[in-house]
């Protein structure tokens, strides 16, 4: 084993807690992480010692708040392999992420006619902000299909993009069924055609090693909580002559140089997004866990996780039962499956009988459920503190399940 699950798992005081008298398994990590101690600290620590407003202040505390939080930002470059830290946005998470892209770059460069390509997979946070823009200018949405394994149609990507495609919206890993999309090579075909890639990373940066640079994204954001940091923050990485080229998100404090009742000039990147007091102890958090993933080595946590899915998949194929949903080649730790002809809510809320969460619906992508032709799915997601004994307690509490509703 190339991680010791057994010591990672002290490192979340929460995995000690009992649900309904039962050791907790927790397996609903795609929807939030749980929070290693450093972080749960290093909150504490900040509140304890160095609250203060960041950036204006001329007294210690603000000093070392700005510090801390700045300080944040550039561990979040090194991170993700981005250039700058002018890069790099703070946001309350990816769902904030894509809004802010649709409302500045899209309301500027997006208009009448033009389209807007996404996929799919995509989460309703993918979708949605794309249509609000849609209605907003007058443009069009495309959507790239897939096929009955859950992954995308390449082929069908290269005719759905044309002259009229002012931005593609991806997703890295699908939150429904953990289909690894093939990145690099999409992002090369829109660029070919000089097309912008939005990419949502929500659910790669836990479980991938991701350069944003080796991947040429020109824009990629993610949330802090499922990354075991806290909820409340996230990132927008932009290539800079994209952020530079950009109207603001928000107009407020912070996010000018100089106001007159004429006119305001803007700060500069990355704070000309960033209006008003941000998430400070929420961005020292996600750097924390940021340090933590690192110190476990982000390679073996990819390897690991892939160990404990393939445990998984093996464990599922042994039961009759059960009908596994999406079976990409390329995955990320989840499982989404339907147990016999039950409703996914009854085998979740038995399963939490047993102490084990899952989730349980259709996970914030109606869309890619209706192609499927199902309503919804038991979904099972892994992070670097599951066990295969989290995965044997798993698949004991399916066997009950199918015994009390089945
Ligand atoms: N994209 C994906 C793929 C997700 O899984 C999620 C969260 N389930 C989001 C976006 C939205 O993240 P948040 O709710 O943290 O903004």
């Amino acid at each position: 084993m190339v991680l010791d699950p057994e010591k990672i798992k002290k490192d979340f005081p929460i995995l000690n807690r009992k649900i309904h008298g039962k050791p907790l398994v927790y397996l609903d990590n795609a929807a939030t992480t749980q929070k290693p101690l450093a972080v749960i600290e290093a909150i504490h620590h900040y509140y304890l010692n160095e609250n203060s407003n960041i950036h204006r202040g001329v007294h210690t505390l603000s000093e070392q708040a700005t510090l801390a939080y700045e300080g944040a930002r550039e561990k979040i470059r090194a991170f993700i392999g981005a250039k700058e830290t002018s890069e790099i946005i703070f946001v309350r998470g990816a769902t904030e992420g894509i809004n802010l892209i649709a409302q500045t770059y899209g309301r500027k460069f997006i208009g009448s006619g033009d389209e807007i390509v996404i996929s799919t997979l995509e989460h309703h946070s993918n979708i949605v902000p794309w249509q609000i823009l849609c209605e907003q200018v007058g443009a069009k949405l495309r959507v790239i299909p897939i096929n009955d394994k859950g992954e995308l149609l390449i082929e069908d990507l290269k005719k759905i993009i044309n002259a009229k495609t002012k931005l593609m919206g991806i997703t890295h890993v699908s939150n429904a069924l953990g289909t690894i999309v093939p990145l690099k090579e999409i992002i090369k075909i829109a660029h070919e055609q000089n097309i912008p890639v939005v990419v949502d990373g929500a659910q790669a940066i836990p479980h991938l090693k991701v350069n944003v640079q080796e991947l040429d994204a020109d824009f990629y954001l993610f949330s802090g909580h499922k990354v075991y940091g806290p909820t409340g923050i996230g990132v927008v990485y932009g290539k800079k002559n994209f952020l530079e080229i950009m109207p603001p998100y928000q107009g407020g404090g912070d996010m000018i140089s100089s106001v007159t009742f004429e006119k305001t000039e803007y700060n500069i990147l990355p704070f000309k997004f960033e209006a008003g007091t941000p998430h400070i102890a929420g961005a020292i958090g996600l750097g924390v866990a940021l340090d933590y993933l690192k110190t476990l080595d982000l390679e073996k946590v990819a390897l690991y996780e892939n160990e404990l899915l393939s445990y998984a998949l093996e464990k599922s194929s042994e039961m009759a039962d059960l009908q596994i949903i999406g079976q990409s080649v390329d995955r990320a730790g989840v499982i989404s499956f339907n147990l016999a002809q039950l409703h996914a809510h009854d085998v979740g809320t038995v399963l939490d009988r047993h102490g084990i969460a899952i989730r349980a619906g259709h996970h914030c992508a109606m869309p890619l459920m209706k192609r499927l032709g199902l309503e919804a799915t038991c979904r099972v997601s892994f992070a670097v503190y599951n066990t295969k004994e989290d995965v044997d307690s798993l698949f004991k509490a399916l066997q009950k399940t199918l015994e009390v509703l089945g």
